[in-house]
């Protein structure tokens, strides 16, 4: 299991460490950074101390963590008004994943406003919507969203995380499993369970597309794949489906950010074809 140290015999008390930190979690107290239960073990903190004072151990998700994920997670996408369709096939493909496992599946939606996209996303097979809000959320920025997944994940605990390997999810997916300290498959064309270990077996191209790779991520939890789209097929939309809209609360830390979207100008093309 990973942890976080701070050593009371180098640390000087400069108190540089203490903005690194996005999550608010670490205070100074007599001369001595003290990092509290908001940490997330992101690693933000460790470069910042110029002193070495910052100790982060990684180490493999214990037997006993790993039986604590469980459900399958969808990172939504919404641009030009709409639900992105990469998020609809996701859903789809995480549906039938769900179904050989009986475990159940979830969305997350950054958005200014969502009007009737839970809803969608319940009818396109979600079980429980999490829903993020904010004027700030219009536009994709790697920071805010990167930070809102991740805490909601160290909270829900999912088994399985999917993307769509997208612009926005190819830049997210790597910064969250790295802070996570856990496994990514880039570009499954395929995913199954394991019907003997639960687990998920992520397959996708390998050597220039000569040979089919099936990936495996046995130590750590959640196991990360983004999807190309139009792989997977979305279910035909069921009106009739229930299902749950749990809104994230945001605080102005969740949401800070070092870059600022000037202006959008879409191009023909979608970039990552
Ligand atoms: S940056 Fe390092 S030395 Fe400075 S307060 Fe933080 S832990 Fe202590
Ligand atoms: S590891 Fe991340 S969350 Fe924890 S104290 Fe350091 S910067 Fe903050």
């Amino acid at each position: 299991m990973a942890s976080i140290e701070v050593r009371k015999e180098t640390c000087v008390g400069c108190g540089e460490c203490v903005p690194a930190c996005p999550f608010g979690a670490i205070t100074m107290d007599d001369s001595l950074a003290v990092i509290s239960d908001e940490c997330t073990l992101c690693g933000a903190c460790e470069s910042s101390c110029s002193y070495g004072a910052i100790i982060i151990r990684t180490g493999e998700t214990g037997e006993t963590e790993i039986d604590q994920y469980s459900g399958i997670l969808v990172l939504a996408e919404q641009r030009d008004g709409t639900i992105d369709h990469s998020t609809l096939e996701l859903l789809g493909e995480a549906r039938r994943l769900a179904e050989a496992d009986e475990s159940s599946v979830s969305v997350v939606l950054l958005t200014e406003e969502a009007g009737d996209w839970p809803a969608e996303l319940i009818s396109y097979g979600a079980d429980t919507v999490y829903l993020a809000e904010d004027v700030q959320l219009k536009h994709f920025r790697t920071e805010p969203f990167s930070r809102i997944v991740e805490k909601l994940i160290v909270e829900k605990k999912p088994a399985v995380v999917l993307a769509a390997a997208t612009t926005t999810g190819r830049d997210l997916m790597p910064r969250i499993a790295k802070n996570l300290n856990t496994g990514l498959t880039a570009d499954c064309t395929e995913l199954a369970i394991d019907p003997e270990s639960g687990g998920l077996l992520q397959t996708r191209p390998a050597f220039g597309g000569n040979i089919l790779a099936t990936i495996v991520c046995s130590d750590t939890r959640p196991q990360m794949a983004t999807v190309r789209p139009r792989v997977m097929k979305a279910m035909d939309p069921d009106e009739n489906r229930s299902g749950a809209v749990e809104k994230i609360e945001l605080s102005s830390n969740d949401l800070a950010s070092r870059t600022e979207v000037l202006e959008f100008n879409p191009i023909d093309e979608a970039p990552w074809i």
